[in-house]
């Protein structure tokens, strides 16, 4: 069992273990932003612990992988577990397509790779998954998945402005990322 993922305090409704999308600092693509470590209890902690090839450290009752060693240690200073500061979530950006990688604190939402400029004001989402949620919500073919959407303000769920609304999200989507 993968234990607490990132702390996404500051990013309300945000699911618990999960990965944004935000954009490379360097080339704009979709990049990942993900927590450094993975915490692990029980068995999963024990085993993780006699594995040779995962490296981590023994705290608080489990075991916390060091998903990028070289990147963002244990050790570091900024390690959100035991360097818990308020209104900051450090974690690990990776770029696929230029392949940068780096210790990155996030600045949220202006960081996100899912923006979108619409008549009805800026929509920002969390990943891919969540714009695609948002779009059902607003087009009302359904309200259920993964994200929480009472959080999407209502300038977005106006009747007059559907139509163009989900043509602006539709042009997002489709553009070749
Ligand atoms: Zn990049």
């Amino acid at each position: 069992m993968i234990g607490l993922g990132i702390r996404f305090g500051v990013i309300p409704n945000y699911p618990a273990r999960g990965d944004l999308a935000v954009a490379c600092p360097h080339c704009k693509s979709e990049a990942v932003f993900t927590s450094p470590y993975d915490f692990l209890r029980d068995d999963a902690a024990e085993a993780a612990c006699s594995d040779a090839r995962i490296t981590g450290v023994k705290w608080s009752g489990g075991f916390a992988v060091e998903r990028f060693p070289d990147t963002f240690p244990w050790k570091d200073p900024n390690n959100p577990y035991v360097q818990v500061v308020r209104n900051e979530v450090w974690g690990v950006l990776s770029c696929g397509k230029c392949g940068h990688r780096r210790k990155h604190l996030l600045n949220w939402p202006a960081d996100a790779f899912y923006v979108i400029e619409t008549s009805a004001g800026a929509l920002w989402a969390y990943t891919r998954e969540h714009l695609v949620q948002i779009r059902q919500r607003i087009s009302g073919e359904s309200s259920g998945g993964p994200f929480d959407m009472n959080r999407l303000p209502r300038q977005f769920l106006l009747k007059r402005t559907q139509a163009r609304l989900l043509r602006e999200i539709d042009a997002f989507l489709l553009r070749d990322h």
